[in-house]
């Protein structure tokens, strides 16, 4: 089973409600409280994501406190890819049946230090005992100062931009980021912002969906993509370029967006937590291109880490 099969049919299968203006397939949900005939009401963002011990960190090498940090971080990366800020979140666990309060009590803490970080207070959640490895799930809701930034509006001649640096995460970033959301909502108030999404999956995977979702393509250029020390470390190890980590490791967390070209050259001028790098242009055509300085053209790489997928090479 590949999880874009799974995820392209639950999309055609859920059904449609007058107060969910999109479709699923977005960072987060949106709902339209209190709409009526003539009144839009006030868009909730919703969004659900679960950790699993052994797959998004290990309790072998892992705190209990950091796997519940990464788990609401995770899901917090998810209220960055809209601008938006978390009001709450929830949190249930299905917890191993040898697992101490000590272990539970410090899962907790994680979570809502984690939160706490952002001024989102843990509200709620389940817990259940089980004779399986832990599980966390976490649920948040999120509302938008502006309007939220989806990726179904990139642009033809837009700018493509990533934040911070990409690849190599599995060495230790991926248990120790910080959502971006202070950067994504710096962003959205001084820039227009016209598609966003945070990269989960790794920008191979990623930004096709971003594509999709906007109906075009974009031109890329490799030499303008921002690669992490952690991509070299890792390059150095397996032999694979460093290019290929950036592209295809996943679980960066950082922001890719589009904006317009007047728009990316202000950036420069923005007093941000993460540079930003802008790596190429979308275009009409609905292709992708990776293009080096010389303008030679490489096939955009397959890669990436998709949840489910039995082809996934490369998520160590
Ligand atoms: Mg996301």
């Amino acid at each position: 089973m590949r999880e874009n099969d799974l995820l392209a049919w639950i999309a055609a299968n859920a059904g449609r409600h007058p107060s969910v203006p999109l479709g699923i397939g977005d960072d987060m949900a949106v709902v339209n409280l209190h709409a009526a005939p003539g009144n839009d009401g006030v868009p909730a963002l919703l969004k659900i994501d679960q950790a699993l011990d052994q797959v998004h960190f290990d309790l072998r090498t892992h705190s209990p406190a950091a796997a519940g940090r990464k788990a609401v971080n995770r899901c917090l990366s998810d209220c960055a890819a809209m601008a938006c800020s978390p009001a709450a979140i929830l949190v249930s666990v299905a917890l191993p049946r040898n697992a101490d309060l000590k272990l539970a009590q410090e899962l907790f803490i994680g979570c809502r230090d984690a939160a706490a970080v952002f001024d989102c207070p843990l509200v709620g959640g389940d817990t259940a005992v089980w004779d399986q490895r832990l599980v966390i799930t976490v649920a948040a809701i999120g509302v938008a100062s502006g309007r939220p930034i989806l990726r179904n509006a990139a642009q033809p001649g837009d700018s493509v931009c990533v934040s911070g640096k990409l690849g190599g995460s599995i060495i230790g970033r991926h248990m120790n980021f910080i959502p971006r959301i202070n950067m994504a909502r710096q962003l959205a108030s001084m820039v227009d912002l016209h598609a966003m999404m945070d990269l989960s999956d790794g920008l191979a995977m990623d930004l096709p969906r971003l594509l999709k979702a906007s109906g075009c393509g974009a031109a890329i250029n490799s030499e303008t993509i921002p690669i992490h020390d952690d991509a070299e470390t890792l390059s150095s190890r397996d032999g694979k370029p460093a290019l290929w980590h950036a592209l295809c490791d996943g679980e960066d967390y950082e922001l890719l967006f589009t904006l317009s070209g007047p728009d990316a050259a202000q950036l420069g001028s923005l007093s941000l937590e993460a540079p930003i790098s802008v790596i190429g242009t979308i275009t009409k055509e609905p292709q992708l291109i990776l293009q080096d300085a010389a303008r030679a053209k490489n096939s955009w790489p397959k890669g990436g880490w998709e949840h489910g997928s039995m082809e996934v090479q490369g998520h160590e």
